[in-house]
């Protein structure tokens, strides 16, 4: 069984996406990888950079410790993406 990947694919890793999730937040990131798995939805999801969000305290932590952290999420909280930069 495949998982939907709201249409993020390998070609996009190493590109800057502004990602839309579920919750409302809005992130300006560079994506790392893209997880997938056949067989758990909670293994497919993305992990990127973070430069930029509408939500940062929900980031405080992490930003304690980078300015760009490395972020995961998984792939059914994104609710649309697009490309806006290599
Ligand atoms: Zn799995």
């Amino acid at each position: 069984m495949e998982f939907d990947m709201h249409g993020i694919s390998p070609e996009h890793e190493g590109k800057r996406l502004r990602i839309e999730f579920t919750d409302g937040e809005v992130c300006e990131g560079k994506l790392i990888h893209l997880a997938t798995c056949n067989e758990h939805a909670s293994c497919c999801g993305i992990i990127f950079d973070m430069l930029a969000t509408n939500q940062p305290e929900k980031h405080k932590r992490s930003f304690e410790r980078s300015s760009h952290p490395a972020i995961w999420s998984e792939i059914e909280f994104v609710r649309n993406f697009e490309v806006i930069g290599d």
